[in-house]
């Protein structure tokens, strides 16, 4: 994998999120400056089939339009300071943004360690022998995170502020060019810092973004959306994309005074109301819903939590991720023993459950479901796996 040197935004007040505009968007605006119709094509390609959100090198674009691109804040929302790898294979990305916060993505290969049990695990086809590897990318919503689960780093920060879709979308424009020659990008997950569906707006457009065929040109059902349980948010997203839209949620306890307890969310949204809408979630044939259940020792890691989470589950179509709780600084909850994890598996195996076992997988860059902390503050010290090659 390569690594740009490390970058350093200038400073400078937050531009409207052109490189998130939809074609339509662009033909409108362009043509408000007189601009051929075709140009609005031009320019989106520029920035989502290749990459470049500086219109100084959009070559064929005369220079006058560059110009006017560029003053009305056409720029790349972030850059990559740091790139961590992983033992397993895993490579974090730590980006900055233009108002100096950071935050991070991380690159998944699949068929390394790091993906076994993956949520975006969905077979391909038509892969050609010799192509490249297929890479997982998993992105931030929203600086920091306002769900405030107690087990989770973002939580734990608290919410900064929302980001914009053109700082999501550049997450992936810019591990796209980090995969250059080594990678394939074949999947997308919202599952790193942040709620997406309580950023919705932002998060509804990169996904029109993601599966343009102009552009990144990537099908939905290779996008997993993984959500705290904002009820609201799972029937707009299933009116808005049909159910085509993998979904993910975070259950973690299958009883409300246990749910309440780690995830604050459960009070506004109790698990009948979450179940309700996952049973109105319109999944696709052949397709499931992914559930998470992060293990943590002595809260939900019972045979009775078990035999409760799959009485709650029956008769949805899910595949069940347990993760046993990755450490996090600011909470004393930890993981079960092995052996806990395993008889936790087997129970629901025996409920006729698919069940995967997450473990803790780049974790020696903090890269691991829920360690996706405001490092650009508390870390800015080089690690020493960084890769700068
Ligand atoms: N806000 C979204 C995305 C969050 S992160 C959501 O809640 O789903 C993706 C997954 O990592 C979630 O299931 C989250 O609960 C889980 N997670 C958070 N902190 C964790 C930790 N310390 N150990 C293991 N999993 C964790």
């Amino acid at each position: 994998m390569t690594s740009d040197p490390p970058a350093k935004l200038p400073r400078a007040p937050v531009a409207p999120a052109l490189c998130a505009n939809l074609p339509e968007e662009w033909t409108d605006l362009l043509a408000s400056w007189g601009e051929p119709r075709y140009r609005a094509l031009q320019v989106f390609r520029w920035i989502h089939k290749r990459g470049v959100m500086d219109p100084e090198q959009m070559s064929d674009l005369p220079k006058s339009l560059r110009a006017r691109l560029a003053e009305a804040g056409l720029c790349p929302p972030l850059a990559v300071s740091q790139v961590l790898a992983s033992q397993d294979g895993t490579h974090k990305l730590l980006l900055q943004l233009r108002d100096g916060r950071s935050i991070e993505s991380v690159l998944i290969p699949r068929g390394s360690p790091a993906s076994e049990g993956s949520y975006a695990a969905q077979p391909e086809t038509g892969v050609e022998a010799g192509a490249l590897p297929p890479v997982t990318q998993c992105i931030s919503s929203q600086v920091g995170c306002a769900m405030a689960c107690t087990f989770c780093a973002s939580g734990i920060a608290g919410l900064k502020r929302n980001l914009d879709a053109g700082e999501i979308i550049a997450q992936v424009l810019l591990g796209r060019a980090q995969l250059e020659g080594q990678g394939r990008l074949a999947g997308v997950v919202l599952m790193g810092m942040g709620e997406p569906l309580h950023n919705y707006d932002a998060v509804a457009r990169v996904l029109r973004l993601l599966s343009h065929p102009e552009g990144i040109g990537m099908s939905l059902r290779r996008v997993t959306l993984s959500t705290s349980g904002l009820v609201d948010g799972i029937d707009r997203l299933a009116k808005d994309f049909g159910g085509h839209v993998a979904l993910a949620v975070s259950l973690h306890a299958a009883d409300d005074a246990t749910r309440s307890q780690i995830m604050p969310i459960n009070k506004r949204h109790p698990l009948s109301e979450l179940m309700a809408a996952l049973r109105r979630y319109p999944v696709p044939p052949h397709r499931f819903l992914t559930i998470e259940y992060t293990l943590i020792r002595g809260i939900n890691d019972s045979m009775r939590d078990a035999a409760l989470l799959a009485r709650t589950l029956r008769g949805l179509r899910v595949k069940v991720n347990l993760i046993p709780m990755n450490p996090v600084a600011g909470t004393a909850l930890q993981a079960p023993d092995p052996a806990t994890v395993d008889a936790f598996q087997e129970a629901l195996i025996a409920h006729g459950l698919d069940v995967f076992v997450r473990r803790q997988r780049g974790d020696d860059i903090a890269a691991a479901c829920g360690q996706l902390a405001l490092l650009g503050e508390a870390r800015k010290v080089k690690n020493p796996f960084a890769v700068v090659e």
